[in-house]
């Protein structure tokens, strides 16, 4: 079994289209998000959505609440570099308005569009313009019929109040159908999304509704969402942070990364976490490195090591790193040293090799210098180090004696 990625068999889904992007089937699990301005500013909207998008955002929702959105909807869809979908409360009318607009998608809440000549009339719609619509169930604002019937949100609800839309839709002949149920409790969602996916094979929208500033929002997105990925469940997610959505988009797509589920994009940085060992502030360089590379397309992943003892050892693997030793930087390629810098330039010479391995490859960036240069400069400031503060694990019993001896001779 392959263990770098995901082990669960993806759960077998109808697939849709959400203008370019497939949703379902064995389309790649597409990462969304929705911009916080108003939709009537163009301008705004748009270069939000432009910053998504190259945080690796698919798909964006823009809320569709008036008819001055509706109509920045008509301007902003044929700009946008991604499918837009009009989210839709209380009001159908502004629902026929988005489509009327050119949107990709919709998003209608059943909990509060109730009246199912409404429902209808906007499914009907979306049939005829070939347009999908989430059905977006939340538990914080279900029918109240279903709180009576179930005493609560409870995942049975959630999954009835999807059941209820999907039968308007249905009595239209209207299929183009993802679902959600989102709670901010996270056993709640998952627990409704594992019924919901027993019972219907159309693609699942995941997400931890109102999760919160980062990091407690990030932590328990994260958990209801790639708790339900990794059993397999899923087609289409959003982290919904009380943040900059550019955060949002981007921790979705770090997310699908680190399960194996979506191709790599920008670098992976690993880091130590940094110990008294360290020659450096390992949280300022890793901060720096993250900052220097930014959204940069380098699909490496990229060493941040903290001291030359352990470190060159335990992120073998990474594509490039660096590591910290008697004030210089020393950086490897795939676990050999290519050269030493000053500890000045060692963000700098990460970034530099790192394009260099981007657009050459590993073999060149091995043969681009004389690396057993770099090597015997390592060794050198390796057992310099090793002498000046010893190897923990060599002569571990004299030491100790040594310390018990101080200890009694005071
Ligand atoms: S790499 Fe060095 S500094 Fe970083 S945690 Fe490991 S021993 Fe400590």
């Amino acid at each position: 079994m392959d263990v770098t990625t995901h082990s669960a068999t993806r759960r077998p889904t109808r697939q849709i289209h959400v203008g370019s992007v497939a949703v379902g089937g064995d389309a790649p699990i597409s990462v969304q998000s929705m911009t916080i301005t108003k939709t009537a500013d163009v301008e705004g909207t748009l270069q939000q959505i432009y910053a998504l998008a190259a945080a690796g955002c698919d798909i964006v929702r823009c809320t569709c609440n008036e008819i001055e959105a509706a109509e920045g909807l008509a301007q902003i869809v044929p700009r946008s570099p991604i499918p837009v979908i009009a989210d839709i409360h209380h009001q159908y009318k502004m629902a026929l308005a988005a489509l009327e607009a050119g949107v990709h998608g919709l998003r209608l809440n059943p909990g509060n569009i109730r009246r199912p000549e409404h429902i209808k009339s906007v499914a009907s719609e979306a049939r005829d313009r070939g347009v999908p619509i989430r059905i977006g169930v939340n538990a914080g604002s279900l029918d109240p019929a279903l709180y009576d019937k179930y005493g609560g949100p409870t995942p049975e609800a959630m999954v009835e109040s999807a059941q209820q839309e999907m039968a308007y839709f249905d009595e239209v002949g209207f299929d183009l159908i993802k679902i959600s149920v989102k709670a901010s409790s996270v056993p709640l969602m998952v627990e409704a999304y594992r019924q919901l996916s027993a019972v219907t094979d159309h693609p699942l929208h995941l997400g931890v509704t109102e999760a919160g500033p980062p990091p407690a929002g990030l932590v328990k997105a994260t958990a209801g969402i790639a708790t339900l990925l990794m059993e397999g469940i899923g087609d289409t997610i959003r982290y919904s942070l009380t943040a900059d959505p550019v955060e949002e988009a981007r921790a979705g797509r770090q997310l699908l990364e680190a399960l194996g589920l979506r191709e790599r994009k920008n670098v992976d940085l690993i880091a130590c976490p940094s110990c008294g060992r360290a020659e450096i502030d390992v949280i300022d360089v890793a901060k720096r490195a993250m900052d220097a590379f930014g959204e940069r397309e380098i699909p490496l992943q990229v060493a941040v090591m903290g001291c030359v003892v352990n470190g060159p050892g335990e992120a073998r693997e990474a594509d490039i790193g660096i590591a910290a030793g008697n004030k210089r930087g020393h950086l490897f390629v795939k676990g050999r040293n290519v050269a030493v810098v000053p500890e000045s330039e060692m963000v700098e010479a990460l970034v530099d090799w790192a394009e260099f391995i981007h657009e050459h490859g590993v073999e060149a960036a091995l043969t681009r210098v004389d690396t057993t240069l770099a090597e015997r400069e390592a060794a050198r400031d390796r057992s310099a180090l090793l002498d000046a503060k010893g190897a923990d694990a060599n002569h571990a019993t004299e030491r100790i004696v040594e310390i018990r001896k101080t200890v009694s001779d005071t």
